[in-house]
């Protein structure tokens, strides 16, 4: 792929784009086995972005023998582990030169602002990479106990062939949740991303080339899910399936594991958080802020979002003004080139359609609507959603209960710690869950008694590299990030030696 650029405003760059929408196999681009093609669509404005190779189950045999082939050859499961960490680092090095081409290829793809993609999912991408190539040589086997007559011990090695299979809301940071710790381990990867979001894992793949790979290590094969993603997951030469997505096709991976060689499933399948605002809390207007973005930043389309808010009754007009506030405010839909846009598209005509569908259920179930609730006026051309509160919201109703993926706060009252509680976690999933209190007391009771797999204590969707992302229930049962997760892309091997005495 190349890209040239000069200096302009985004908008000048994107003109003088030029995509390769090809499948990476084996080391290079490659047109699909069947030939066909789909188009990818900027959601901003509903304009052809590029023609993506629509790849198929022949494409998924092609790309994951080719990755057996590289990963029996040793070439890259068996490198010294600061071999395979120079070359990792590298990666993240090349990854971090081509910030802006990451960004401007995302924001086009998918439509989440570009700033967004320099702040956030760029850097944090990096980040991931670098983390998880110094954990290399960190990942320590064990020493049995034995009585002096044996030598036992547990060898950590790679589990061969992996298909990760990601979504469409973070592209880049998804895919390197999910590459990195399989890829640092040893094991070869064949990537599937998804339909809504194809270009930038073909820059990244090459891009790892570049960095020292060898072919086979990474290979990527656009296409739809029924096809290209059940073909994976049905492999019977793939060892474990990586999957984020919606709780449907994480469940639909288990089957597919089942049926075909016992493979390893990871899931993240998303959530409907509920952040907690007690009377107590020391600042209104710092916790209406963190609230705002976790519904409205990156549109809302963020599995860990939160989008049930429990508010304390006593506390409830005036979190309403400040948190209303802030939404219209800092959460202006826009275009998303522009440096100050902060809520993008929805990532297809689509997924905008699911979301005020889910609207509609809301304002028929007698959730009062006290702002947005349709599409932005001016930006009817592109797949825009105006950032929306519902107050007068009872845990029972939809748009309490299911994952809407959109700009759609859900305010629910509460009276007491207790029904907070038991409001919390009134759901299938447990993701993520928030609590604003100056007692200590109660955000550490909260952290004990909530059903999620993280807790932000007076701030939300924060976290580093060594804090493991997953979830409880129907959320899923991967983790992703932390030491861990590169411990679970590795198999263990006991070794029992008789040495005498
Ligand atoms: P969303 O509803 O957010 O688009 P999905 O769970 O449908 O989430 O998709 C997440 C990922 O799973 C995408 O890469 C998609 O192509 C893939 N996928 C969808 N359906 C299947 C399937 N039947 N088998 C394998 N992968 C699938």
């Amino acid at each position: 792929m190349t890209i040239t650029r000069s200096a302009g405003s985004w908008h000048d760059q994107a003109a003088k784009l030029s995509f390769e929408g090809r499948l990476f196999i084996d080391g290079d681009f490659r047109a699909a086995a069947s030939g066909k093609m789909f188009e990818s669509i900027n959601p901003a404005n509903g304009s052809v972005l590029a023609e993506v190779s629509r790849g198929d189950a022949a494409d998924i045999d092609r790309a994951v023998a080719s990755s057996l082939k590289t990963f029996k050859s040793g070439a890259w499961s068996r490198l010294a582990p600061r071999a395979r960490m120079a070359i990792m680092l590298r990666f993240a090095d090349l990854i971090e030169q081509h910030a802006s081409d990451f960004a401007l290829i995302d924001t086009l793809d998918m439509g989440k602002p570009i700033t967004e993609m320099l702040t956030v999912d760029v850097p944090l991408a990096v980040n991931c990479f670098r983390f998880t190539a110094e954990c290399i040589d960190k990942m320590q086997g064990t020493v049995g106990a034995t009585s002096p007559d044996v030598l036992s011990y547990v060898l950590r090695q790679p589990l061969g062939v992996v298909g990760c299979i990601v979504p469409w809301n973070y592209p880049l940071l998804m895919t390197a949740w999910k590459i990195a710790p399989a890829l640092a381990a040893g094991n070869c990867v064949v990537l599937k991303p998804a339909e809504q979001s194809r270009l930038s894992a073909l820059l990244l793949a090459s891009l790892f080339m570049q960095a020292g790979a060898p072919a086979g290590v990474l290979n990527v094969v656009n296409g739809f899910g029924a096809e290209a993603g059940r073909a994976l997951a049905l492999h019977r030469d793939v060892e474990k399936i990586a999957f984020t997505g919606s709780v449907e096709i994480g469940k639909l991976m288990m089957v597919y594991s089942g049926q075909s060689n016992l493979k390893k499933v990871s899931t993240e399948c998303g959530g409907k958080s509920p952040h907690v605002i007690m009377a107590d809390a020391d600042n209104l207007e710092t916790a209406a802020w963190w609230a705002a973005m976790g519904i409205f930043g990156n549109q809302g389309e963020v599995c860990c979002a939160g989008s049930r808010i429990l508010v304390q009754t006593s506390i409830l007009p005036d979190f309403l003004d400040a948190f209303s506030a802030v939404a219209k405010k800092d959460y202006i839909p826009g275009d998303p080139l522009e440096t100050t846009t902060t809520v993008g598209p929805m990532v297809t005509v689509e997924q905008q359609q699911r979301v005020l569908n889910y609207i509609g259920i809301g304002k028929q179930g007698g959730a009062d609507c006290i702002l947005g609730g349709g599409v932005p006026e001016g930006l009817e051309a592109g797949a825009y959603v105006s950032p929306t509160i519902f107050t007068g919201v009872s845990n029972s109703m939809t748009i309490a209960r299911e994952e809407i993926f959109g700009p759609v706060a859900s305010i629910i009252p509460f009276d007491s710690y207790e029904d907070a509680v038991s409001i919390a976690n009134d759901s299938n999933f447990g993701l993520a869950a928030g609590i604003w209190t100056s007692n200590l007391g109660t955000a550490h009771r909260f952290a004990r008694d909530v059903e999620a797999g993280m807790v932000y204590i007076n701030s939300y969707m924060n976290g580093d590299m060594q804090f493991p992302f997953g979830g409880w229930k129907e959320s899923g049962n991967g983790r992703d990030k932390c030491m861990d997760a590169l411990v679970s892309y590795t198999q263990t091997k006991s070794v029992w030696a008789t040495i005498g005495n």
